[in-house]
C-alpha cells in the first residue's frame, strides 16, 4: 500500500519532499507521470474508491495533493485544472440559490466576472466590502450571507486588508471564508494559520512558477476539501497527470524562487516610487502603502507583483513599446518579468466606468517582477521610462 504521509519541519524542505510516495514507486526519485485514465478494479465498495482521473486520485494527484496540503498548513488539498476551477468549485460547493457573498472590492477579473455574470444565474448575489475598513463589514451582512471571499494581495491593485480580522469576522458569524493566496504564496503567508477556512490558488502562477501549465489548487480541512471534490466530480475540473508532474517539478523550487521574487519586487517598487516619470506605485512592501501595516504583521515577504501609474495612456503605450527584457503578456509568477495593462487584459471584461471607479485606469501597468539580474532589469526600466 503506497502512502503519501512524508512531511518535514520547514517549508523549504517540504516543497521538495512532503507527500513523496512511500515506498517510492519502483524506486523513482521523481514522481513519474501516471498517464492512465483508469486503473484495475480491486474491492471498491463505493464510486469514490474507483481510481479514475476525474476523481483526482491517481498517484500523480495524490503525491502532489499531499505536498500542497503540508505547505499551506492544511489537512487536505485538491489539485484542479485551473485556478478558476479551484475558485468556482470552492464557491459553488458552499453557497447556492438565495445565498449571498461578501467579496473584496477589487478581485482578479475572472473571479469578478464569475460573481457578476455567472453567480446570479445560480441565484447567488454579492456585495463588495472594503477590506481595510472592518467597521463597515457588518453593515453589508444579510441574513442569507454564507461566505466571505477575498485575496491575500489583490490583482491588480496589490491591496492587502486586515486579513486576520476578516477570518475572525467570518468565524464569529459562521460564514465560510475563502481566500485566493496566489499572489502571496504559502512562502509569504499561510491563511489557514490565521483562521481562513479555504485557500485557493491559481497554480499557473507562482506555485508552478514556469509559465508552462494552467492549474489550480484548493486547501483546507479534509471535510471542506472533500465537499469541493464531490462537486468537482460533476463539474469536471480535475487536473491532467502531465500537468501534475510539471506542477510538482515547479513547486520544488518555490522557496528559492520566492526569496528572489520578494527581493527583486521590493527593489523594483522602491526604484519606481523614486522615479520622476511614475505617479504612484501599488506594492504592500512600501512603507507608504495602505496595506503595509497588515503585510508587515502577517507576511514574510511581499512577492514580485506590483503595479504603477504613468499618468496617461500614451505614456503607458510608450513604456510597453520601449522595455526590452520584460515580456508584454498576461499571467504572472514565472521566471521572466511580465508587463501588462490590466485595463486591456485581465479587467477588459468590466466596463470602463467600473474599472475607473476602482482605480484600474488605462495608464496602470502591472508588473510580475521575475528572476532576472536586478541591476540589468532596473536599467532597462529606467531607459524605457525615460523614452
Ligand atoms: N486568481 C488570481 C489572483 C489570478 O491572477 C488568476 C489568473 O490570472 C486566477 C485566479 C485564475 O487562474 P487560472 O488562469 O489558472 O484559471
Amino acid at each position: 500500500m503506497t502512502e503519501y504521509n512524508e512531511r518535514f519541519k520547514t517549508l523549504a524542505t517540504n516543497v521538495i519532499h512532503a507527500g513523496t510516495p512511500s515506498p517510492r514507486i519502483n524506486g523513482a526519485v521523481v514522481s513519474p507521470v501516471f498517464q492512465s485514465a483508469n486503473y484495475l478494479m480491486a474491492d471498491e465498495a463505493a464510486y469514490d474508491e474507483v481510481r479514475y482521473l476525474r476523481l483526482s486520485n491517481s498517484p500523480s494527484h495524490l503525491s502532489l495533493q499531499a505536498r500542497l496540503a503540508v505547505i499551506e498548513s492544511a489537512e487536505q488539498a485538491l489539485v484542479t485544472a485551473s485556478g478558476m476551477a479551484a475558485i468556482s468549485n470552492s464557491i459553488l460547493a458552499f453557497v447556492g440559490k438565495g445565498e449571498h457573498v461578501l467579496t473584496q472590492k477589487t478581485l482578479y477579473g475572472g473571479t469578478q466576472s464569475l460573481f457578476d455574470h455567472d453567480a446570479p444565474r445560480f441565484g447567488i448575489s454579492y456585495d463588495p466590502i472594503e477590506v481595510g475598513a472592518p467597521e463597515t463589514w457588518a453593515a453589508a451582512l444579510r441574513p442569507e450571507t454564507g461566505m466571505v471571499y477575498v485575496e491575500s494581495i489583490t490583482n491588480p491593485l496589490m491591496e492587502v486588508g486586515d486579513l486576520r480580522a476578516i477570518a475572525a469576522f467570518a468565524r464569529e458569524r459562521d460564514l465560510i471564508s475563502v481566500i485566493d493566496n496566489t499572489f502571496a504564496t504559502p512562502v509569504n503567508f499561510r491563511p489557514l494559520e490565521v483562521g481562513f477556512d479555504i485557500v485557493v490558488h491559481s497554480a499557473t502562477k507562482y506555485l508552478n512558477g514556469h509559465s508552462d501549465i494552467v492549474a489550480g489548487a484548493v486547501m483546507g480541512s479534509a471535510e471542506k476539501v472533500e465537499t469541493i471534490r464531490q462537486l468537482m466530480l460533476h463539474t469536471g475540473g480535475s487536473a491532467d497527470p502531465h500537468a501534475c508532474f510539471l506542477f510538482e517539478r515547479g513547486l520544488k523550487t518555490l522557496a528559492v524562487r520566492m526569496e528572489r521574487h520578494n527581493r527583486n519586487g521590493s527593489a523594483m517598487a522602491e526604484f519606481l516610487s523614486a522615479h520622476p516619470a511614475v505617479k504612484k506605485v501599488n506594492y504592500p512592501g512600501l512603507a507608504s502603502d495602505p496595506g503595509h501595516r497588515w503585510a508587515r504583521e502577517l507576511f514574510g515577504g511581499t512577492s514580485g507583483m506590483l503595479s504603477f501609474y504613468l499618468g496617461s495612456d500614451a505614456a503607458a503605450e510608450r513604456f510597453l513599446e520601449s522595455v526590452r527584457i520584460p515580456v508584454h503578456a498576461a499571467s504572472l509568477g514565472g521566471p521572466e518579468t511580465l508587463v501588462v495593462r490590466p485595463a486591456k487584459s485581465s479587467h477588459l471584461g468590466q466596463t470602463r466606468e467600473d474599472r475607473e471607479r476602482l482605480g484600474i485606469t488605462d495608464d496602470l501597468i502591472r508588473v510580475s517582477v521575475g528572476l532576472e539580474d536586478l541591476d540589468e532589469l532596473l536599467e532597462d526600466f529606467d531607459r524605457a521610462l525615460s523614452a
